[in-house]
């Protein structure tokens, strides 16, 4: 037995942190996390997981209104936030004891207070120094703000989640994930959304197409886009918030939300000076492995900035256990990983867009594109229209990407991922018997 307190302490008990704690453990390790917040971290407590939530509850707005076309008379509709809120809340809490019970049933041994790196063997939590063979970095990341006069008067998706009560109006600033989710939410609510994105349209290094597809549709329910559009100060005035935006326009709104990217969270854990290299994003630098500068030292998930997804962070934890403690060194294969944006539509996509395979093989793809209204959307009214895509390279057959943005978008490429990973070719999805009637067939179909 080594002469550490553990064999291994991880900082930081988000999705990352808290698997590659519990597997270690489980394998007989002496392990501690340490956790300045709650147990669960961005996905479970200010991320995925309730921003879903929330999502269930906006489409809901839209399957009221939809229900008229199917025979339903319903009357007077009233919406409560501060009840969903609470439920939502309530549902946390459940996952934070579940989380708990889960690393206390493994032996881990949690440690409250901030995680703070003394050197490349020891942390402090809570004000105590203990000891460690190896240390983990799991520490995630936070919303990163640009410095523009007045930005203190913003919030961040960390309280968006938790407002006391709807604004009439909000700006949300940004064009990426969580932006156009946000955006979404609020409308469906009936908040009257102003989008502001810098860029000419949403999601930068998403498909064209779907870009395209769903910036029309934020504009058809009702979203103010306002693209290629800066904000240069905000102003607090009574009963709101004034926008000074670039191309001399302004506007008021009752708030202002920022969705501008997230940053590693480094800052003061001591790291340089224990000898782990930060880029310049302060990022924490780590080999295929997770392995920092510092021998002793590992770091996975949001804080290395490799891909923030949560399933990502849990790849990186598993491959690190087994690397550390199986004797079976292993790393993630990054690609083809599949990603979902719960926006109103829903985007969904696995692989290369059609402009990242053009790049790479010229004009030797082959793109199937489909178009249709979702066979709800006949009865319902809704004029709203699903997108999917398939880019397959013509010398081989392979399908190289999967696009989609409509109901469900996520469930189904979930599945179609599996087929990318194992190579699938675009004659074995055609020889794929669809399952009919559904919007997944479509992808089976295409010629
Ligand atoms: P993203 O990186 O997705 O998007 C950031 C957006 O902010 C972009 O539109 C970017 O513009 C814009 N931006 C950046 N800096 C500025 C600035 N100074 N002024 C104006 N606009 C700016 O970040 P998010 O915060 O939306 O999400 C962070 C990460 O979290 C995501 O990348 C994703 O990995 C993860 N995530 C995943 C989710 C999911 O799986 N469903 C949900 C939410 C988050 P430009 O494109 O021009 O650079």
């Amino acid at each position: 037995m080594s002469g550490f307190d553990f064999d291994l302490v991880t900082i930081g008990a988000g999705s990352g942190g808290v698997r590659a704690s519990r597997m270690a453990a489980r394998l007989g390790k002496r392990v501690a996390v340490a956790e300045e917040s709650r147990v669960g971290g961005t996905c479970v407590m200010r991320g995925c997981v309730p921003k879903k939530l929330l999502v269930m509850g906006a489409h809901m707005a839209e399957e009221i209104e939809d229900a008229a076309g199917f025979g339903w008379d319903i009357g007077d509709v009233s919406f409560d936030w501060g009840r969903l809120v609470s439920a939502k809340n309530a549902e946390l809490n459940r996952l934070e004891g579940v989380y708990h019970r889960l690393l206390r049933d493994s032996g881990v041994t949690v440690l409250e207070g901030r995680g703070t790196v003394i050197d490349a063997h020891t942390i402090a939590a809570g004000g105590k120094p203990y000891s460690a063979e190896h240390i983990l970095i799991a520490t995630g990341g936070r919303p990163s703000l640009p410095n523009i006069p007045g930005i203190e008067h913003a919030i961040t998706s960390n309280e968006a989640l938790d407002l006391l009560q709807l604004p009439k109006s909000i700006a949300i600033v940004g064009g990426g994930y969580i932006a156009v989710e946000f955006a979404g939410i609020f409308n469906a609510l009936g908040v009257a959304v102003t989008q502001i994105l810098r860029g000419e349209a949403t999601l930068r290094g998403f498909d064209q197409d779907i870009r395209a597809a769903l910036d029309e549709a934020l504009v058809a329910k009702g979203v103010d886009l306002r693209c290629d559009t800066r904000v240069l100060s905000i102003e607090k005035v009574a009963g709101g918030y004034d926008l000074r935006l670039s191309g001399d326009e302004s506007l008021r709104v009752d708030l202002v939300m920022y969705a501008t990217g997230r940053a590693p969270n480094t800052a003061g854990l001591g790291l340089v000076e224990a000898g782990v290299r930060l880029d310049a994003n302060g990022a924490v630098v780590v080999d295929e492995y997770s392995r920092s500068s510092a021998p002793s030292i590992y770091a996975i998930g949001d804080v290395t900035d490799r891909m923030n997804l949560t399933p990502v962070a849990i790849a990186e934890a598993m491959a690190l256990v087994s690397s550390l403690y199986l004797g079976a060194p292993r790393t993630v294969d990054y690609d083809n990983v599949p990603t979902a944006v719960f926006s109103m539509p829903t985007i969904s996509t696995v692989g290369l867009t059609e402009e990242q395979a053009r790049a790479k093989l010229g004009c030797a793809i082959d793109v199937y594109v489909s178009r249709f209204k979702p066979m709800k959307n006949t009865l319902s009214g809704r004029d709203e229209r699903s997108l999917m895509k398939m880019i397959v390279d013509r010398a081989t057959d392979k399908v190289l990407g999967i696009h989609v943005l409509g109901p469900d978008a996520a469930e189904m490429v979930q599945g179609f991922a599996v087929a990318l990973k194992c190579g699938a070719t675009k004659a074995q999805i055609d020889a794929t018997i669809g399952i009919h009637p559904t919007a997944a067939e479509e992808l089976v179909t295409m010629r």
